[in-house]
């Protein structure tokens, strides 16, 4: 960084970034998250955009020292409903950031395979190794959330997962794993709008699944089962945010100032120096 650049923490340190994060044991109101506001960030749309900038640079930063380190892993767990903006913050916050070191897994409707399977043997293989940074864009939760609420297995069975899937992340912390988990909250109006604009825009059209209707039609009854898997997995550990998400400009300035956050707080250092690199002289 040059001289100039505002020191890393100044970047967020005025932006109320915990008034998302939920608490563990909390009882999780979705509808008392409005999903339009924004008032975590004082300043205009003009001064996020410069502060976002600046965001990109510092996390192309800190993921290069992640890299370099190979001590820390990374995972970014991101949920929404259809049109929530999963794709739009994942393309937006790291689109500064070395492919190299980061992986993105996108989790579908299990195969035959997978469905022969417990639900966590698909997601443990694409969890972030030294010096990784992984974003599940969907993962494990949809077994909580599509599953309860189609009644994909029975009650008996989804219900134990909340425990295993915090167990499940609290291994991963425990081994060296720091876990973030987004829900991206905006409101069913919003939805029907993004829809709208899907259908009539032919290169986003393919993107638009008949499915997502009825998925819509379930609305409440998803937002119910994010709030028991919010509240019952949100832990110190691995904890989620629910971000209002009505605004795209707003979603991902707290995203990325989260992201960031937590990646000072590992107080990375590029690694060692071999003995005798500084006075060697290339021919
Ligand atoms: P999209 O992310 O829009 O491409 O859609 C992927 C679809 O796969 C969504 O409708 C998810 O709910 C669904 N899905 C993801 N994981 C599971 C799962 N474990 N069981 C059933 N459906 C799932
Ligand atoms: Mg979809």
């Amino acid at each position: 960084m040059s001289d100039d650049s505002p020191s890393p923490t100044d970047l967020f340190k005025d932006i109320d970034l915990d008034r998302y994060r939920v608490k563990h044991g909390a009882i999780v109101d979705l509808a008392k998250i409005d999903p339009q506001e924004t008032s975590a960030f004082d300043g205009s749309r003009d001064e996020a955009q410069e502060r976002f900038k600046a965001l990109l640079e510092r996390l192309d930063t800190l993921q290069e020292l992640l890299f370099a380190e190979n001590k820390h892993r990374v995972l970014i767990v991101v949920q929404a409903m259809d049109c929530g903006g999963k794709d739009g913050v994942i393309s937006s916050v790291f689109e500064g950031v070395d492919p190299a070191g980061v992986n993105v897994a996108s989790f579908k409707v299990p195969s035959s395979v997978e469905i022969a399977h417990d639900y966590l043997w698909r997601v443990h293989p694409h969890v972030p190794g030294n010096g990784e940074m992984t974003i599940f864009n969907r993962s494990h939760y949809e077994d909580v959330l599509i599953v309860r609420v189609l009644e994909l297995v029975p009650e008996a069975r989804w219900s134990k997962r909340y425990d295993h899937i915090k167990a499940f992340e609290q291994l991963l912390v425990d081994e060296g794993t720091t876990i973030i988990k987004f829900f991206l909250h905006i409101t069913k109006d919003e939805q029907a709008e993004r829809l709208r604009d899907r259908i009539a825009k032919p290169q986003k059209r393919w993107k638009f699944k008949m499915g997502d209707l009825e998925t819509r039609k379930r609305w409440d009854d998803y937002m119910k089962a994010y709030e028991v898997a919010i509240g019952r997995t949100s832990t110190a550990d691995a904890p989620w945010y629910v971000i209002p998400a009505n605004r795209n400009w707003y979603r991902d300035l707290m995203c990325i100032s989260i992201l960031v956050r937590a990646l000072e707080n590992l107080a990375m250092a590029y690694p060692e120096v071999e003995a005798g690199v500084e006075g060697v002289v290339i021919e």
